[in-house]
């Protein structure tokens, strides 16, 4: 069709529309966006950027989760967004709740004391069955049975650049198993006894651990300590049929014995990001360099070639890469 040309105003100001992206072959993969129904500004943000910059032209679905049944208001105003099919789940409350095998009282009294020390998060118990979903139960959700790739989007996040390849693709041509934009060192005081146990596991489970793994991004001494790096799981690409696999299936249920994400204040970032290092091979965890992403307070922004070729508006200077703070250095590392 012809550029909408109007009289008086000249020809250079058109640009004829791009053609129809129409690919020649998809990957079977879903958006996750766990939220409650007052997180609607913050995700509806989110979600604008991600069908912006790449999914209005690859149209994969969404599957929203909350724990609560989502309102009228909160469906319509999503499904707004987008040409892409929407569901909407309600978490099963076995999925979610503090399991009765816990002992309340020594719970809460570490909850107490985390509030004493100022430990972020560490008063709240929904924040804790949030962690604990998001490690060992979002994938086994029913409405994400069918699907084999996922890509985790929170509320008031930002992605800076255009994505104009398909990184559902990438992840399943290239057999990878987890996708990363931003990696970082955990509080210590939320995970006292974390990683006693990961060594408890992969002691009576050697053969979960491939050769060619990852330890080397999570210790610094042959696994003996944990250095604390963890991708930021705010940001996830992955295959979740690692995560329903024999290895990470039985890892987790072992660290939910141990009831640490109630003890202590265990993240689902460091569990996926362990479970991911110790039981895929090194090459099977992507960073993706070219998804300029922001959650607060820190950012991933490309650099040179990167941002020109993404269309990116993040600035270049403030990237998160390799401030002292990040783990990037140690992911390079391991391909060194
Ligand atoms: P932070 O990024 O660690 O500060 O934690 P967030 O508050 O962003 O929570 C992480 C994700 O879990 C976000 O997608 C939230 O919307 C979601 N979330 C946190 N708590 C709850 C909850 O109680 N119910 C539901 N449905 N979602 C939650
Ligand atoms: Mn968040």
């Amino acid at each position: 069709p012809n550029p909408p040309y109007r009289e008086g105003v000249p020809d250079q100001y058109y640009k004829p529309a791009e053609p129809a992206y129409t690919p020649d072959r998809k990957a079977n993969a879903t958006f996750v966006m766990l939220v409650r129904n007052s997180d609607l500004p913050g995700i509806m943000s989110s979600m604008k950027q991600i069908e912006d910059r790449f999914n209005r032209k690859f149209n994969y679905p969404y599957v929203f989760l909350n724990d609560q049944p989502f309102t009228e208001e909160f469906k319509k105003h999503i499904s707004a967004l987008t040409n892409a099919p929407v569901e909407f789940g309600l978490i099963p409350q076995d999925h979610w709740v503090q399991p009765s095998s816990i002992d309340e009282t020594r719970a809460s009294a570490a909850r107490e004391d985390m509030v004493k020390n100022n430990v972020i998060y560490g008063g709240s118990v929904p924040y804790r069955n949030m962690c604990r979903f998001n490690s060992g139960f979002f994938y086994r959700q029913e409405l994400l049975q069918k699907y084999k790739y996922y890509w985790r989007v929170e509320p008031d996040v930002k992605f800076f650049c255009d994505v104009d390849y398909d990184p559902f693709l990438l992840m399943q041509d290239q057999q990878k198993v987890y996708g990363f934009t931003v990696s970082l060192y955990e509080y210590p005081t939320t995970i006292p006894t974390l990683w006693d146990n990961v060594k408890a596991f992969i002691k009576s489970n050697p053969d979960f651990v491939p050769a060619d793994n990852a330890m080397a991004f999570l210790s610094d001494d042959k696994g003996e300590s944990y250095n604390r790096c963890h991708f930021w799981s705010n940001f996830e690409i992955g295959d979740m049929d690692f995560w329903r696999g024999e290895a990470y299936s039985k890892f987790f249920d072992h660290l939910d014995d141990q009831g640490g994400f109630y003890y202590e204040r265990w993240g689902d970032a460091p569990v996926h990001s362990i479970g991911a290092a110790l039981f895929a091979k090194k090459d099977q965890i992507h960073f993706f360099n070219d998804i300029g992403y922001r959650h607060e307070p820190f950012q991933h922004c490309p650099q040179g070639e990167a941002h020109t070729k993404g269309k990116c508006w993040c600035d270049p200077g403030q990237n998160f890469d390799y401030e002292w703070y990040s783990c990037l250095n140690k992911y390079d590392q391991l391909f060194r």
